[in-house]
């Protein structure tokens, strides 16, 4: 199991939010406007459920909207590399097939 931490500071460099996969989903549209929301409240946590991505850390992705045929884009994050996402299990779209090993 790779510990990724889900913290602000990696939320920030995750591209999910603009992956082709997530482009026409409202669900994850729908999170992210709640997220502005959370982000403004600096007391307020952010839970994984609230954010639409960092699914290398929190598995499958909530949203049953989204389109897994499209291209994941993980490879261009530099979470990725930090982790060497490469040459984890899976190594990418962890929205369909859950969190890095
Ligand atoms: S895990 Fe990959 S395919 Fe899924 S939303 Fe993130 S970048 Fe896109
Ligand atoms: S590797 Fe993929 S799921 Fe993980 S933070 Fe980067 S874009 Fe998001």
């Amino acid at each position: 199991m790779i510990e990724i931490p889900f913290e602000k500071e990696k939320i920030f460099k995750c591209l999910c939010t603009t992956c082709p996969v997530q482009e026409k989903s409202n669900c994850s549209k729908e999170k992210m406007l709640k997220l502005q929301e959370i982000l403004q409240n600096e007391k307020e946590p952010i839970k994984p459920q609230n954010f639409p991505g960092m699914y290398c850390t929190n598995g499958k992705a909530v949203c049953g909207d989204i389109n897994t045929e499209k291209n994941c884009i993980c490879d261009r994050c530099s979470v990725y590399t930090d982790f060497n996402l490469a040459e984890a299990e899976p190594s990418f779209l962890y929205c369909k097939d859950g969190h890095a090993k």
